[in-house]
């Protein structure tokens, strides 16, 4: 199947990342939110990565420019996926707002459109149940920052075809992207195993057994990770990890994915790390350098 437009709804940290690497392999990319002002952000933030790779040679002005010129930005979602052949869905992670935007877009997309969804813990087999064909419903799980990280985890609904797998891999390929397979139970592979060793961080942390640097030096020295597991939580949100831990607790049933209570603590007190300044790290403004929290000190 030929995919030539593609279209992505939410322009939040993710949805700039995933146009970008759409337009710079020669799609043609409407970027879609509710929000102008998150499409004016996006296109900034899209200009000044774009700004950053010429700098650096990675590509040329004139690809540059050319890659910018292919994202148009729209507020109004039927208007936004009219001659999609792929949308992308990356919204704010909530279910009920998912289901909504996939029935509209359900209506207003060509038959032959891909729906893929960038959650990183919703069901795809419930957003597929909202439309007309849930076997063109797919997750597509791209990691953050987009435009660096190499993998795509491609999940497949109950219903999912194998002519959308397919389809999906291969475009996948195409964005120079490496996609891997795998099957729609809460977490996936991805988040079922870097959650519970957050939570685990959490609570070595709760317990008094080292403090944050101690254990994300251990994690990064010992174990090679580029990151410690609390500067991890810190950059994908607090309450981003809290709510895939409650997803992955109600959906498998296990007491070892209840989110730590130090880590709901800290949710419920805005807390939420790097986008709101402070978590396990505190972010001085307009600083790459991040401290402990005095809290944790
Ligand atoms: P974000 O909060 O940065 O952006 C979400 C955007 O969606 C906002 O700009 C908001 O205005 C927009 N939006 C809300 N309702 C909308 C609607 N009805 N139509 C169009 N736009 C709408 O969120 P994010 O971090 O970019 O996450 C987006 C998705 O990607 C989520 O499903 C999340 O789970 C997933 N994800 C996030 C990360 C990450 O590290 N942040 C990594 C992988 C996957």
């Amino acid at each position: 199947m030929q995919i030539k437009n593609v279209t992505v709804i939410g322009a939040g940290t993710m949805g700039n990342g995933i146009a970008q690497v759409f337009a710079m392999n020669n799609y043609d990319v409407v970027l879609c939110d509710i929000s102008e002002d998150a499409l004016g952000k996006a296109m900034k933030t899209i200009r000044t990565n774009l700004d950053r790779m010429v700098k650096k040679e990675l590509v040329s002005q004139e690809a540059s420019d050319l890659a910018m010129n292919r994202i148009k930005v729209l507020t109004d979602t039927a208007q936004a996926v009219g001659s999609a052949d792929l949308v992308v869905e990356a919204a704010t992670e909530n279910i009920e707002l998912k289901k909504k935007i996939f029935i509209q877009v359900d209506k207003s997309c060509p038959g032959h459109t891909i729906l893929a969804t960038n959650t990183s813990s919703i069901s795809i087999t419930s957003l597929a149940a909202v439309t007309s064909d849930p076997s063109r419903v797919i997750g597509m799980h791209f990691m953050n920052p987009v435009p660096v990280m190499k993998l795509v985890e491609v999940i497949r609904g109950y219903a999912t075809s194998d002519e959308t797998c397919e389809a999906v891999m291969s475009l996948s390929r195409n964005l120079a992207k490496e996609p891997v397979e795998v099957n729609d139970y809460p977490g996936f592979v991805a988040n079922r195993i870097l959650m519970p060793m957050i939570n685990e961080a959490i609570y070595t942390l709760y317990e008094g057994v080292a403090g944050v640097n101690e254990i994300d030096t251990v994690m990064r020295l010992g174990m090679a990770h580029p990151m410690g597991p609390l500067a991890l939580a810190d950059f994908i949100g607090l309450d981003v990890c809290m709510s895939i831990l409650n997803i992955m607790y109600a959906g498998l049933g296990n007491q070892k994915y209840a989110p730590c209570p130090l880590l709901v603590n800290m949710v419920n007190a805005g807390k939420l790390g790097k986008k709101s300044g402070e978590g396990f790290y505190l972010y001085a403004e307009g600083s790459k350098e991040a401290s402990v929290s005095p809290k944790f000190l």
